[in-house]
C-alpha cells in the first residue's frame, strides 16, 4: 500500500526554531530581537533585512505558461518568474550556497502560486483544492499532492539533502496555513550514474537521463491520484518531461508542472 507523508511546519535552523515556537504578542517581540542577534540579508539583492526582500519576493508572482522545448508533449509548466538576476542569486543561494532559511519564502511563493494555478481552486478551505477538469475519481480527497523533482544522489549530499523537497514541505505548510490540505509526495528518485544536467545541451540532457528517473513507490499517493510536480529551475524541461513520464507510467496523472523560474523558454512554442 503507498503511503504519502503529510509535514508539519519544518523549522530549518535557529531562527526559525524561536519564531517558530513564539506566536501572537511574544512572536512580535522575539522577531526584531532575533533581527540584532542573528542578522539576515536579503537571498536575492543581499540587503540586510528579511530572508526575502519585498522587491525581490516580487519577483516571484502569479504562475504563468512557459514553454520548454523538451515538454512539448507533456503536461503544461508553469513558472513564478524568470531565471535571472536576482532571482537567479536568490535559488543559487539556496540551492548551492546553504541559504536553507530561504525555503521559507520560496516554499510560501510556491504555495501562493498553486492556488492561483489554472484549472485548481481552493474551496473556502473546507475540503481544499480540487482539479477541475480532472474527474472525481482521480482527485485527492481534498488533497493537493506535490511530487518534488529529486535530485541524484551526489547533488543531495553536497547541498545537505533534498533541496525540492525541503521547499515542497513549506508550500505544503504554508498551503496549511491558509485551510488546505497539501501533501508532499516524495514518489521520484533518480538512479546511480546521473551526471548534474547543469551546462548540458538538451540531446546530452536526455541522453543522460534517459530511463533513469524511477518511482519511489512508498513516497508516491494513492494509486490513480493526480499531483502536481514541483522544481526550483525549467531550461530545456529535460528533467520536468523524464519525472513527469516516470509518474505517468505509475498512473499518477500529473495535470501541472510548476516551476519557480524559467529560463530562456518564455513565449508561445
Ligand atoms: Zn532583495
Amino acid at each position: 500500500m503507498a503511503t504519502t507523508v503529510v509535514y508539519n511546519y519544518p523549522p530549518t535552523g535557529l531562527r526559525d526554531l524561536c519564531i517558530g515556537s513564539a506566536t501572537g504578542t511574544l512572536g512580535e517581540v522575539l522577531r526584531p530581537l532575533l533581527d540584532l542577534l542573528l542578522p539576515v540579508e536579503c537571498g536575492g539583492c543581499g540587503v540586510p533585512g528579511p530572508l526575502l526582500c519585498r522587491d525581490c519576493a516580487g519577483l516571484l508572482g502569479a504562475p504563468v505558461q512557459v514553454y520548454p522545448p523538451c515538454c512539448a508533449t507533456g503536461p503544461p509548466v508553469y513558472a513564478l518568474g524568470t531565471y535571472r538576476g536576482r532571482l537567479r542569486a536568490a535559488l543559487l543561494a539556496y540551492k548551492e550556497r546553504g541559504r536553507r532559511d530561504l525555503a521559507a519564502p520560496l516554499g510560501s511563493a510556491l504555495a501562493s502560486a498553486l492556488l492561483q494555478l489554472p484549472g485548481l481552486d481552493a474551496d473556502g478551505g473546507t475540503s481544499g483544492p480540487d482539479y477541475r477538469g480532472v474527474s472525481p475519481q482521480r482527485r485527492g480527497p481534498g488533497v493537493l499532492y506535490l511530487v518534488p523533482v529529486p535530485s541524484t544522489r551526489v547533488a543531495a549530499a553536497r547541498r545537505g539533502g533534498q533541496h525540492m523537497e525541503v521547499l515542497a514541505r513549506w508550500a505544503a505548510a504554508s498551503l496549511a496555513g491558509a485551510g488546505v490540505a497539501a501533501a508532499v509526495a516524495p514518489g521520484l528518485r533518480v538512479a546511480p550514474g546521473v551526471r548534474d544536467s547543469v551546462g548540458l545541451a538538451a540531446a546530452a540532457r536526455q541522453a543522460n537521463l534517459a530511463g533513469r528517473v524511477l518511482p519511489r513507490r512508498a513516497g508516491l499517493p494513492p494509486a490513480g491520484k493526480a499531483v502536481v510536480l514541483v522544481d526550483d529551475v525549467v531550461t530545456t524541461g529535460t528533467t520536468a518531461a523524464a519525472c513527469a513520464a516516470a509518474l505517468l507510467r505509475t498512473g499518477t496523472d500529473v495535470p501541472a508542472i510548476v516551476v519557480l523560474a524559467a529560463a530562456g523558454c518564455h513565449g508561445l512554442s
